[in-house]
Order: structure tokens, then C-alpha cells, then sequence
């Protein structure tokens, strides 16, 4: 008699049958989380880095966001944006007060979401001062990440996301990241509307902007009377080390989009805007069905509540020196890394140029050896844990790492 299959094998046949393949996923089916450790289904336990890619900041199954999603589920899960429920009322208010900029909110389900509602409302604060379309640009910037839908995909200049879906929306113009010199090029002419950015490219490979950079962006915003329209998506609440990125960069935007770490694991975007777009939209302008729906809320005010605390705060701080310290100690011994950078929790280690296109193939070791990461690009190891990751966990997993590394490193 043949061995039986394992559960997984069994399991991940029926990904090769019916998903549409457009994911490489890791061959392995996950069955729960705890904080920043995680079981397959075939016992195996992992060490978690990558925190469903950023989303999972406090980790798996906090105590706090499962009572918010139970007891909310017990209550009403859906009714519309017809009709209003507590949670989204107490959330916008929440995220106005804590964003220290924005004066209204709109709920989505997902970052792509927000970021198109974002571009909508840019294009229609320009239509509402009587700019021509042609006047209505919307500046992005190489190496960007804003998401899939075809909006979002045209603010995404990265031509890996965008071959073969052409035609793509027009109106938008892409510009050399961190070169203030270019955006000014990029704007002479007078026709931008609005400026979009991460203040820490995520997907692009983990590069933050540098010291000043959005400082200019915000003044030339101004000079052409555009729009500064930050993506957050990846680098907000509170990954950075601050609940917003920007809040290092001291600029005021007048866009801000959030999902990922919002709902802590249940889908949920935000666009927080500011002031000046306070009365460009009006009933039946735009909207979603699911959009600010009562569960996720419920979910993302108490995922909000203890990302702000000093006890989160703290954490990514401290853990974030252990994650550059272990590192430098893997760099010390194994000569792997040109550079380690990122803000937070947020972190890339490149790979020097002999190890060029081998991210992938080092998840695959560090799997193997119960410690999952990501990468950003072919070239750069990405951390983005659970922003309350514990002591142990962190150094659990760098002993993992360091053995995955040497093993890769051995051939
Ligand atoms: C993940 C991400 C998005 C897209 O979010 P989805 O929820 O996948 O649509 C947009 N911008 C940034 C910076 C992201 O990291």
C-alpha cells in the first residue's frame, strides 16, 4: 500500500485544478496563527515575518480584534450604505482625529479601492476649478506600487504590472522616485492636478523616501496647485514607527489612503482627505456596497486603538533595532547584504549583486527552515511582522533565518 497523501497535498491539488493561476503560492496550506507563529496543515510551525504582507499587525488572532469581530458578528454584519450602523460612524471619527490632517473619510474594501477613489476625487476637485481633462494629470513615480484595478494599475509605474492590459486609463505621468529635480520637470507645465506617493515604496523594494523629498513635493504641490496624495496602504498604522509615515517627513497631504494593517486582517481601505477637498463630492458621486461595512469597522476600531498605544509604539521601535541588529549579525558572518533599509517594522535587506534574482529562492530555504518572509522584487528581502512581535519570536526566527541563510549560502 502507497502512503497516503498528506492533507496539504491533497489540498494543494485542488489549487493546481481550479485557481485561476495567477499567484505563486507557497506550497503549503496554513490552518491558524497565534501572534507571529503559524501551523500548517501538516503540523509544521512557522516563525511569521511577513504578516499576511504587511496586514496583520498585531499578529494572528489577537484577543481584542476576535472579541470586536465576534461580538459585531453577533449584531449586524451588513446593511448598505443605505442605512448607518455604529462602528463606521465611531471609526471615521476616529481616523479624522488620529490622521491630525484629514476632515472627512471614505470606506473601501481594499487599498486598490481607496487609491481609485483618491484618484476619482483629485480628478474631480481639478473638474470642479474648471480644468480641462488634459489639465487633470496625475503624477506617480518608478518602482511604485498603487494596486491592480485599472486605475490604481495606471498609477503603478511599473511596466511588470501593467503589459498586456493596455489601453489604461490616460492622464497619468511617472516620474524618478526621490528626484525633486524630475517632479519639477514633470510639473512646468502646469497641468498636474495631484501628486501620488508611498513615504516608504513598499512593493518597489522596500526604499524609503529620502530625508526632504516629500518636503519638495509638498512645495512644488503647492507652487501648481496640486494635490499631495499619499499611499499608506503598506507604510501606515503604524509600521513606520509613527502611525503615519508622513508624520516623519513633516508635510500636511491632502489625500491619504490606508488598507492593509487597517482591519488587522479583515479587508477594510480608507481615503482620508483633506480640507481642501471638503466640498468636492456630493450624493451619488462615488461608492461601493461593502465599503465601511459594520464588521470590518468594528474590527479596524479596535485594531486602531492598539496600533496608536505606547505599547505598540515601543515595540516597533525596539524590534526594529533587533531585526537591523540580527541582520548586521547575519551580514557580519554570511556577506549577503549591500544595505538594510526601510522605517519600522518595514524593512529590506538587498542582496549584494552575486546573489541578484535569488530572493525567491531564499523564501524558499527560510521556509523550509520554519521562518516566512517576503520579498520586494527580485532582489530584496522584505520583513514586515506583526508590529507587536515578541522577544522570543523575533529571535526564534533569526536563528531560523541565520541557518536558512548559511544552507543558501552552501549552495
Ligand atoms: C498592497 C498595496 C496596495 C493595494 O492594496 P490591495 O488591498 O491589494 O488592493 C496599494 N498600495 C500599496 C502601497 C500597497 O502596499
Amino acid at each position: 500500500m502507497s502512503p497516503s497523501p498528506s492533507k496539504a497535498a491533497e489540498l494543494l491539488a485542488l489549487a493546481d485544478d481550479f485557481y485561476m493561476p495567477v499567484y505563486a503560492q507557497r506550497r503549503m496550506v496554513i490552518e491558524r496563527g497565534i501572534g507571529a507563529r503559524l501551523w500548517d496543515t501538516d503540523g509544521n510551525e512557522y516563525v511569521d515575518f511577513a504578516a499576511g504582507i504587511a496586514v496583520c499587525g498585531l499578529g494572528h488572532s489577537d484577543p481584542d480584534l476576535v472579541e470586536a469581530l465576534v461580538t459585531q458578528a453577533n449584531k449586524i454584519w451588513h446593511h448598505s450604505n443605505v442605512f448607518h450602523s455604529e462602528p463606521p460612524l465611531l471609526l471615521a471619527q476616529e481616523l479624522v482625529g488620529a490622521s491630525k490632517f484629514a476632515t472627512h473619510v471614505f470606506f473601501s474594501n481594499s487599498g486598490a479601492e481607496a487609491n481609485e477613489a483618491a484618484i476619482k476625487l483629485a480628478r474631480k476637485w481639478a473638474s470642479k476649478h474648471g480644468r480641462d481633462a488634459d489639465k487633470r494629470v496625475i503624477v506617480t513615480f518608478k518602482g511604485s506600487f498603487h494596486g491592480r484595478t485599472m486605475g490604481a494599475l495606471a498609477a503603478t509605474a511599473q511596466p511588470k504590472y501593467q503589459a498586456g492590459y493596455e489601453p489604461l486609463p490616460a492622464g497619468f505621468r511617472y516620474c524618478e522616485f526621490n528626484d525633486l529635480e524630475a517632479l519639477r520637470e514633470a510639473m512646468a507645465a502646469g497641468d498636474v492636478c495631484a501628486v501620488l506617493l508611498e513615504p516608504v515604496q513598499g512593493e518597489g523594494g522596500v526604499l524609503p523616501a529620502a530625508p526632504g523629498f516629500l518636503r519638495g513635493v509638498r512645495e512644488l504641490c503647492d507652487v501648481h496647485d496640486a494635490l499631495l496624495m499619499l499611499d499608506e496602504i503598506q507604510s501606515g498604522m503604524g509600521r513606520s514607527g509613527t502611525l503615519f509615515a508622513h508624520w516623519q517627513d513633516e508635510v500636511t497631504p491632502d489625500i491619504v489612503t490606508l488598507a492593509k494593517a487597517l482591519g488587522g486582517g479583515f479587508p477594510i481601505g480608507a481615503m482620508l482627505s483633506g480640507p481642501k477637498l471638503a466640498d468636492v463630492m456630493y450624493v451619488g458621486a462615488h461608492g461601493t456596497t461593502f465599503g465601511g461595512n459594520p464588521l470590518g469597522a468594528a474590527v479596524a476600531r479596535a485594531a486602531l486603538r492598539k496600533l496608536q498605544s505606547p505599547e505598540v509604539v515601543a515595540n516597533v521601535h525596539k524590534q526594529a533595532q533587533a531585526f537591523r541588529d540580527a541582520l548586521a549579525a547575519i551580514d557580519a558572518e554570511l556577506d549577503l547584504f549591500c544595505e538594510v533599509r526601510g522605517r519600522g517594522l518595514m524593512l529590506g535587506a538587498v542582496l549584494k549583486p552575486g546573489y541578484a534574482g535569488k530572493a525567491a529562492a531564499i523564501l524558499d530555504v527560510a521556509a523550509a527552515h520554519g521562518v516566512l518572509l517576503l520579498n520586494a522584487g527580485p532582489d530584496v528581502l522584505r520583513f514586515v511582522p506583526a508590529l507587536n512581535i515578541a522577544d522570543a519570536d523575533v529571535a526564534e526566527g533569526f536563528v531560523r533565518l541565520r541557518k536558512a541563510l548559511a544552507r543558501f549560502k552552501a549552495g
